[in-house]
């Protein structure tokens, strides 16, 4: 090439990346791809540590395999061009710096711990995923205007202790419950190089982060039956948990005839038989789930004085969770009276919905779509460290599929192109972030 025509080609060049700017609807910055092999080999050596002989890890956090999983984790920081700490909570955080001076950074991150038998999938995906957006964007060349932070939480299966901390959510009382490794919280903490008497110190605050983005495997089927590529998650759906009692006699199972009986028993099996009649009723994806139940005294010959069960409501919307259990006291009360028994709700658990932020979720569609991906919007019913950030920045999930929805299992899988696509999605969704949020 001449020096004439290298002229025009640099020209061409320069203005093509002009029209385009970052995060604009340019062809240049979509070119960026991750390197998709590089992912299938990273999440096979990680699946080394803790691995069981089902073919799944069984990494709990705070355990040997836990910290050792950590350390392979480190060295691949490292190499992403991140420089990588351990927080006072036992997150490993690793910092690239922007160009714009005094910007909050945008973090991307998921876990790499898993449930004791758990897949290779469920963290690792998002974990591996975010480093690889980091060394991908290294290798181009491209600095982000603000700071890119890589978090990978600490126990996020065991309660999202690691992500609850900075969120200022953790609770103290937390810190002596037993996890899965055997270890408490609080020894689990320093076991991974955290330190539990500073924990205050992880916290951040509203505006310290700009916005967070999480990359996470469904864990339904509803992308793999869809045929679709993306799962644009509208947030993480809140839980309310009761504890349902029903009051009726314990009497004499011989003696007692049949329509003299108030048999605790019968009225909770007509309210179990109720739940999913009056869940749907309505329309949307709000789920109701009777998982436990217990009669008392409990005996063949004896008919059911009181039967103790949970009741568990998850929607994206709190008020409406609050509507269901308002019409399933009224089916309650309906029930109870067939048979003289009482329903007692004593609601015990509330995790509030955390809902992604719009803006977001249309960069994400943007991205996926320049890349030739299709997307659906759905709810996740499962909780991750992004609801914990959420509570202090705009947060974002991407979704891949999950193999015929199977997950906290070592049959999990998800195809390494279904994965490349989710950290492609994943890295230009953060391209436009950081082109739109403003750094200031
Ligand atoms: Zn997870």
């Amino acid at each position: 090439m001449n020096r004439q025509a290298f002229t025009r080609a640099a020209l061409a060049a320069v203005g093509a990346l002009l029209a385009g700017g970052p995060g604009g609807r340019g062809q240049e910055r979509p070119r960026v791809r991750v390197n998709g092999a590089r992912v299938t080999e990273q999440l096979r050596a990680l699946a080394e540590f803790g691995k069981n002989p089902e073919g799944g890890v069984s990494r709990v956090a705070y355990s040997e395999a836990d910290r050792a999983g950590r350390e392979y984790v480190l060295g691949l920081m490292r190499t992403a061009g991140l420089d990588p700490k351990t927080d006072y909570a036992g997150n490993l955080i690793g910092r690239r710096a922007g160009s714009s001076p005094g910007a909050a950074p945008i973090m991307l991150g998921s876990h790499i711990d898993s449930v004791p038998n758990g897949g290779n999938y469920d963290g690792p995906v998002g974990a591996i995923g975010a480093i690889e957006v980091a060394r991908a964007l290294t290798e181009a060349g491209i600095t982000t205007q603000h700071p890119l932070e890589v978090a990978i939480f600490s126990n996020e299966e065991g309660g999202k202790t690691g992500s609850r901390a900075i969120s200022g959510e953790l609770a103290d009382k937390e810190l002596d419950l037993v996890t899965a490794s055997g270890r408490t919280v609080r020894d689990g903490i320093a076991f991974i190089d955290g330190d539990p008497g500073r924990l205050a110190s992880a916290r951040r605050r509203p505006g310290d982060v700009a916005a967070f983005l999480e990359l996470h495997v469904e864990q339904g089927a509803i992308l793999q039956r869809g045929g679709i590529a993306i799962g644009v998650v509208e947030g993480i759906v809140g839980i309310k948990r009761w504890n349902v009692t029903v009051e009726g006699f314990a009497n004499h199972a011989g003696t007692t005839p049949m329509d003299a009986r108030q048999d605790a028993m019968v009225a909770a099996a007509r309210f179990i038989e109720a739940v999913p009649r009056v869940v749907t009723r309505t329309p949307g994806r709000q789920v109701g789930t009777v998982g436990r139940i217990q009669a008392f005294p409990g005996a063949p010959n004896v008919i059911p004085g009181r039967v103790a069960l949970s009741l568990e409501l998850r929607d994206l919307d709190m008020p409406k969770i609050d509507r269901i259990l308002e019409d399933l006291r009224a089916e309650a009360q309906r029930i109870g009276a067939l048979n003289g028994t009482i329903f007692r709700f004593d609601e015990f658990y509330v995790s509030h919905a955390a809902p992604t932020d719009e803006r977001i979720r249309r960069l994400i569609e943007e991205a996926a779509s320049e890349l030739g991906l299709s997307t659906l919007r759905m709810p996740s019913g499962a909780g991750h460290d992004a609801q914990s950030i959420a509570q202090l920045a705009p947060v974002g999930m991407v979704f891949v599929p999950s193999v015929e929805g199977i997950s906290h299992s070592p049959s999990e899988f998800s195809h390494p192109d279904a994965i490349a696509a989710g950290v492609n999605v994943l890295l230009h969704t953060l391209l436009k972030l950081d082109a739109t949020f403003g750094a200031r």
